[in-house]
């Protein structure tokens, strides 16, 4: 029975009705005061799942290089080896940015870097062992199943074999990042160099059939139509039908300034306001197979974020300390978020606010406010 109302679409959606793509499409199209309606609904759904806990993960990102093969066309980060600013570290400097991260007491350290096309499977095995020397207590959040395909291929393996080779030197969890949108005429436009679709589910159910769990993204607000988000998520949830490993979703907000897509005129500048707290809602009342909704402040930014809250997000994120991919693309103050400010946030709504690992088992203890920022290391 197709529902004529959108409020009887929300009644049976809380009463445990699953979402189809068309009827998420024609949530993602709400325009006026039923917005209201669909945040509501997506809150209450929060509140049943995970109740009044807000939670973020004390973490680091390291960016090694913004070398990249992809060139994609909605990054500002992403660098050819001889573009002005282009960088690529050595295992000394990883060595001692690890070092750094250390000291700040952080659980996870998330290497985040462009896909550089010298890199074999060697220099993520380099790169991961040389992490997990210096922190061998930190979950070591790397690789997209991009990088993983690229890595497997230069080094004539299957991306298996790469996977179990990561995760025996220290690979924790994989990056669910380089998912964008899932739709290949999409990608044909905003990323062509990027593994396809198919590539992309593969490697993310390999990883998750050796117990590497990880997140799932998705980065909207380009070209892509309401109904390209619904298939999205409708892939994202088959996946986490069958495997169960997906952590969370982490919506990605496009950030437009510096980047190829918004400068050719190909696509608008980012996501509107309505947009963003829709996609948070939509993806709660469709993915009632996921726990977690991450609202990215780095992308939306902290006041957005703690609306983000109330239209069915529970977590924060991280803390990162340094994210020179939201920076190079126009974000603003996409390096640092402390606790405390996380605390005001929650409790603001009412709620609470709990650390977490990067698998979502909260940790013992008071917030830790007022640490250190540093400069991004
Ligand atoms: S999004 Fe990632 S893969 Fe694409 S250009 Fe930027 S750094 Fe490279």
């Amino acid at each position: 029975m197709p529902h004529h109302s959108l409020h009887d679409l929300l009644d049976d959606t809380l009463a445990g009705h699953r979402l189809t793509e068309e009827e998420a499409t024609r949530l993602f199209k709400t325009r006026g005061r039923d917005i209201w309606d669909v945040f509501a609904a997506a809150d209450e759904l929060r509140r049943r799942k995970v109740g009044d806990t807000v939670t973020y993960v004390r973490n680091q990102n390291i960016h090694i290089t913004n070398i990249c093969k992809n060139l994609c066309r909605f990054c500002g980060f992403g660098r050819r080896a001889d573009d002005p600013g282009a960088f690529c570290d050595d295992l000394a400097t990883v060595r001692e940015k690890v070092q750094q991260a250390r000291g700040r007491n952080v659980t996870e350290i998330c290497l985040l870097s462009g896909v550089h096309p010298d890199y074999t499977l060697d220099s993520y095995i380099d790169l991961i062992s040389c992490v997990r020397e210096v922190a061998p207590e930190v979950d070591i959040h790397t690789a997209s199943p991009d990088e993983i395909a690229w890595a497997a291929e230069r080094s004539g393996v299957s991306s298996m074999e790469a996977l179990e080779q990561l995760r025996e030197v220290g690979l924790g969890t994989l990056q669910g990042t380089a998912a964008e949108i899932l739709v290949d005429s999409v990608r044909a436009v905003i990323c062509p160099n990027k593994c396809d679709t198919a590539t992309w589910v593969r490697i993310i159910k390999e990883a998750h059939s050796l117990g590497i769990r990880s997140t799932a993204t998705i980065m909207y607000g380009h070209c892509e139509s309401e109904a390209d988000r619904a298939q999205h998520l409708g892939i994202l949830r088959e996946i986490q039908d069958e495997t169960g490993g997906f952590t969370e979703l982490v919506p990605l907000s496009y950030l437009h300034e510096n980047t190829v897509l918004y400068q050719r005129g190909l696509a608008p500048a980012g996501a509107t306001g309505r947009e963003d707290l829709l996609l948070f809602a939509v993806a709660r009342l469709f993915l009632d197979n996921f726990d977690h909704i991450q609202i990215s402040w780095g992308k939306v930014g902290t006041k957005m974020a703690q609306l983000g809250l109330m239209a069915g997000g529970d977590d924060l994120g991280g803390t990162m300390f340094c994210d020179d991919v939201s920076l190079d693309a126009g974000g603003e103050d996409a390096d640092y978020l402390d606790p405390g400010e996380m605390q005001r946030i929650a409790e603001d709504l009412g709620r609470t606010l709990r650390q977490r690992t990067t698998t979502y088992d909260l940790i013992p203890g008071e917030t830790r406010a007022g640490v250190i920022p540093g400069s991004c290391a």
